[in-house]
């Protein structure tokens, strides 16, 4: 009786890396209730998991919190290799395609003409206010001139991929689960790759991190018409596509030239986010590349200071200061992919162009 209810409370402890009770992941090993005194063995993935003392520290409350039990005997040890290989492939195998055709993840690329646009910030606070809408969201930095999205998300540079047997655990910031060319190298090493390996590193990243069920994959992708861009074209050949630009005339062309390219590799592009909107950069930029495209403005992003300075300091403004015009702008944003639904692939907007 009461270790059926032990293990019930075990069911609710969750692996905070791989997102899976601990009981679905075979990590219990023993449990036994002799009087109130309970015995319980698990099993973590790898020695010095990070993850370590969370588990165990919810184990612990979760077993003392059953009633009639009043005292814990509890053995941490690690799961051998032959068990660490099952279970990867388990893990595996519940996620074929996950991000293939049939994928119920909604797939947004995000790109522009030139850097500096605010391409990243957009998409880093597009994530997280989709993450706080309840979503399960995942990011993919491919920006290889950047890597600003882990910093934008209030990541460090310890904050790296774990990993269990050959897949990767993405860390989180403010509820999105990240990966980052960023945090497989040194400085900016990365701009120098060449194309190959640029495209089996994506190729990893989409098959190798362990996302989970996600409803919403952003990529921020480097701005212009590169081997990124094209290779994401190639692997992800059904995912949507945002342009950003700014409302200058210049940053409207090579904008367009971005979603044209993304559009010839068989992807949708499905609108245009303008930013840095007001008078000091022009205007019309956004209508442009939208009117060219044939496809919506879905949003006007104000200049903001609290966005940069959110942007800065790791604290997305979506969260810290819903309150700022751009926050709110991305908010809206978020809302109307969000009501795209994850069912509804490609389904026209209830826009009009430009
Ligand atoms: P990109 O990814 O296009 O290269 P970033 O996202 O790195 O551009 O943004 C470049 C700079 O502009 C950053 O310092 C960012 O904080 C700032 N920025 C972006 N959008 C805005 C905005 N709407 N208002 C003020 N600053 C912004």
């Amino acid at each position: 009786m009461t270790e059926a209810a032990v293990r019930a409370a075990l069911g609710r402890v969750v692996d905070p890396e791989i997102r899976r009770p601990i009981t679905e992941l075979d990590m219990v090993r023993e449990v036994v209730v002799d009087g109130g005194a309970a015995t319980v063995g698990i099993a973590l993935t790898i020695i010095g998991c990070p993850a370590a003392d969370t588990i165990e520290r919810d184990v612990r409350a979760a077993v003392l919190g059953v009633p009639g039990v009043s005292s814990l005997d509890l053995t941490v040890g690690v799961m051998t290799v032959p068990e660490r290989e099952a279970l990867v492939a388990r893990l595996r195998g519940t996620r074929t395609s996950q991000f293939g055709p049939d994928t119920l993840t909604k797939i947004y690329a995000v790109t522009s003409g030139k850097g500096g646009v605010g391409k990243s910030t957009l998409t880093a606070n597009l994530a997280v206010a989709l993450a706080a809408r309840g979503l399960k969201v995942g990011l993919v930095d491919a920006d290889v001139f950047g890597f600003s999205i882990p910093g934008i998300l209030g990541l460090g540079p310890d904050d790296r991929p774990t990993k269990v047997g050959d897949l990767m655990m993405p860390p989180t910031g403010h509820g999105v689960q990240v990966i980052s060319i960023g945090m497989f190298v040194d400085g900016s090493t990365a701009v120098s790759w060449r194309g190959p390996l640029l495209h089996r590193t994506i190729q990893q990243f989409l098959t190798d991190v362990w996302f989970g069920d996600l409803d919403v994959l952003l990529l921020d992708l480097p701005p212009g018409t590169g081997d990124v861009a094209i290779s994401i074209g190639q692997l992800l050949p059904h995912a949507e596509v945002l342009v950003v630009t700014t409302p200058q005339p210049a940053a409207a062309e090579v904008a367009e030239r971005s979603g044209l390219v993304a559009r010839q590799t068989g992807q949708a592009v499905i609108g245009v986010i303008e930013n840095m909107t007001g008078d000091l950069f022009g205007s019309g930029g956004g209508d442009a590349v939208a009117s060219r495209l044939d496809v919506p403005v879905l949003a006007r992003i104000p200049l903001s200071r609290p966005l940069r300075e959110g942007g800065d300091a790791g604290a997305p403004v979506v969260l810290a200061d819903p309150a700022d015009p751009a926050a709110a702008a991305i908010l809206s944003l978020a809302d109307t992919l969000a009501a795209r639904g994850r069912d509804l692939p490609r389904r026209p907007l209830p826009f009009t162009a430009g």
